[in-house]
């Protein structure tokens, strides 16, 4: 990567000579890179050119859309290696998940773009109307730090793909990776000016680009509070907007279950990524009987996960993304022991070894009331709260009792009568029995989580208005 103190605007990397923003490792908190923390002037600039370009990218045909995310794709897959190691140092993620997940993900969701498109009905008749759907305009795209590369490709390649042009604003907490995908659109046959990237801080650059009138849609992913704003920013010139904002899911595990894989099922599920994971499942709802049982399956889950540096290959649990968040989670395990959560494993002190980097224990509380504010509040972090139930009711009632609704898993002897409390969950995912993720499936939130779908034809659509003409 040559260009990290740049911006690409125009299709052509822009010296920045200002302010810079460190990039931290997480296993040692040391900088390991510096990138722009740009002004609103780099942004418009930024804007103006995705304006610009609009008229001819919009009408570009399909099949040239096409092409350029095919060699995107060709990038991505070239250049894994490379994303896997930069966001594992950035996130936290082990090395070898983080080739799977913060890498792989973004090739599969490409792939399943590249699948769908050729038949993609950008027309249909309806009655005497031929339908037409046509790219929404110019796309702002705000991003968070956990998933980095993912996050973005979700709306870059469907976003290309509708016609429409991009600005795009990286977490600054963890931007490498969009510089490289800036580097792999760069290098293919995508005219200037569609693809542009401005770094920096969301009260600055974020800012501008919400509320700016030449961009017709913001499309973001990252916490309920910045959603809130971005919302607000929108009504005011009836801006398009898609957010993907956090969550605190529920794991319902019914009496028939087989508890011990159904917890060691969802505490590995609310781990992965140290707990920043959007969907985490934080929540774990067990009949009052089980309770004791399952808190001692996932104490002894917590105790023995291996912490350390996400490089080494024998690590199963990084650091966080930054000493704000690690410090943020140490807080609310504090916060659970004051509001009289047992505490099954973990805490809120370093864990032995590791005090020098953003670790966290991974930590279980029992006993879990689900009013309390650590059942409430996102953590976004290694922390389960173990949530005692009595009746099926009462299961489905806390699970749908906060203000999110992202996701969500039960577990059932009977898969019948686990798919008929999956359809009660009011939330935009529920996995049933241990379901496999599915790239093809609608991602959103009810609630305080979203508005709007990413994944397959629902992600294309968030960026498509609809025209008739009346023949
Ligand atoms: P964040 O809201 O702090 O930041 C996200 C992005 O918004 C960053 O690029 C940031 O610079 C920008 N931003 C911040 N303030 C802004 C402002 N005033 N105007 C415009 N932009 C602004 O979120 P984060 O801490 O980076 O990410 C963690 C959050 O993201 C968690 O809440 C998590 O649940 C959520 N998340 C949700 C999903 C999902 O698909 N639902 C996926 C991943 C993460």
């Amino acid at each position: 990567m040559n260009n990290l103190s740049k911006n690409y605007i125009n299709g052509q990397w822009v010296d920045w000579s200002g302010d810079t923003i460190d990039v931290h490792e997480g296993t040692n908190g040391e900088v390991i890179a510096k990138v722009p923390s740009s002004d609103r002037a780099a942004m418009e600039q930024a804007i103006d050119a995705a304006d610009a370009a609009f008229d001819s990218w919009s009408e570009t045909p399909l099949e040239k859309r096409i092409d350029v995310i095919k060699q995107l794709h060709a990038g991505l897959k070239e250049r894994a290696p490379e994303i896997a190691k930069v966001v594992a140092r950035e996130v936290g993620m082990p090395i070898k998940l983080a080739g799977m997940i913060q890498a792989g993900m973004p090739i599969k969701v490409t792939e399943t773009y590249l699948d769908m498109l050729p038949d993609y009905p950008f027309t249909e008749q309806s009655g005497n109307s031929e339908v037409q759907y046509a790219p929404v305009g110019v796309v702002g795209c705000i991003t968070p730090w956990n998933y980095p590369l993912h996050q973005v490709i979700l709306k870059v390649v469907p976003a290309l793909a509708a016609g429409c042009t991009i600005v795009l604003k990286p977490s600054e907490v963890s931007p490498q990776s969009a510089f490289i995908l800036a580097e792999i659109l760069d290098g293919t046959d995508l005219p200037k000016g569609v693809f542009n990237m401005v770094c920096g801080l969301g009260q600055e650059v974020g800012d501008t680009l919400i509320k700016h009138p030449k961009v017709r849609m913001v499309s973001f992913t990252g916490s309920t509070r910045t959603g809130h704003l971005i919302a607000h920013a929108a009504a005011d010139d009836f801006k398009r907007i898609a957010l993907e904002m956090g969550g605190k899911s529920a794991s319902i595990i019914l009496p028939d279950a087989d508890l011990e894989a159904s917890v060691k099922g969802s505490f590995m599920n609310c781990l992965q990524n140290s707990g920043q994971t959007c969907t985490a499942l934080t929540r774990l709802l067990v009949h009052k009987d089980q309770h004791d049982q399952a808190c001692e399956i996932a104490g002894a889950i917590a105790n023995g996960v291996k912490l350390g540096d996400p490089l080494d290959e024998n690590t199963r649990l990084g650091p966080l993304a930054s000493a704000d968040q690690r410090d943020k989670v140490r807080g609310y395990i504090k916060l659970g022991i004051e509001e009289g959560a047992t505490l099954v494993a973990g805490g809120a002190e370093a864990p032995e070894g590791l005090e020098n980097g953003y670790f966290v224990k991974p930590t279980v509380f029992g006993n879990v009331d689900p009013n309390s504010r650590i059942a409430q509040e996102e953590i976004f972090g290694p922390v389960l709260c173990v949530i005692p139930y009595e009746t099926e009711e009462e299961a489905i009632r806390i699970a749908n009792g906060t203000a999110y609704g992202l996701s969500g898993a039960v577990f059932s002897g009977d898969q019948d009568k686990a798919k008929k409390v999956a359809g009660k969950m009011r939330t935009g995912q529920v996995f049933v029995n241990g379901g496999a993720f599915n790239p093809l499936a609608p991602f959103g939130g009810f609630g305080h989580s979203g508005i709007g779908r990413e994944f397959g034809k629902w992600g294309l659509e968030e960026f498509l208005e609809v025209r008739s003409l009346q023949l």
